[in-house]
């Protein structure tokens, strides 16, 4: 599989689509969820073209895969859902066709400021 240029997350890099920002560095780009499915929904992904976690980890650098994991604690802290500032969340990712994955590049969902839940409906 190749990844897809024009896939929505490429064209909020490439800043052709606006996102509604909450953090960015050399590694990664976090911007809150369309579609909200809790009262907290994030999303971080590698500014790499990653089409998922499988891509990424054959793939990425060590330097990449170091930013994303800091990414991620670092969006959770900007959010004050972190096991230390907060009450804490769900780091999610959905990988390919039977893990429901519908933007072919790599992100994981934050969910927070609320209990989330069972952890497969
Ligand atoms: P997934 O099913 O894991 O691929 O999740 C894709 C997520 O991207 C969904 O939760 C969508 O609501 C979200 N999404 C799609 N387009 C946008 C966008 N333009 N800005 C922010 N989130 C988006």
């Amino acid at each position: 599989m190749t990844y897809d240029e024009n896939n929505i997350f490429a064209k909020i890099l490439r800043g052709e689509i606006s996102c509604k920002k909450i953090y960015e560095d050399e590694f990664v780009l976090s911007f809150f969820d369309i579609n909200p499915q809790k009262k907290i929904h994030a999303l971080v992904i590698p500014k790499g073209k990653y089409i998922n976690l499988d891509d990424f980890a054959c793939k990425a650098s060590e330097k990449e895969i170091v930013g994303l994991i800091k990414g991620l604690y670092t969006v959770a802290q900007k959010l004050n859902i972190s096991s230390n500032t907060g009450k804490g969340y769900r780091a999610l990712a959905n990988i390919s066709e039977n893990g429901g994955q519908e933007v072919p590049h790599l992100h994981f969902h934050l969910f927070g400021g609320e209990k989330i839940g069972k952890m497969v409906e």
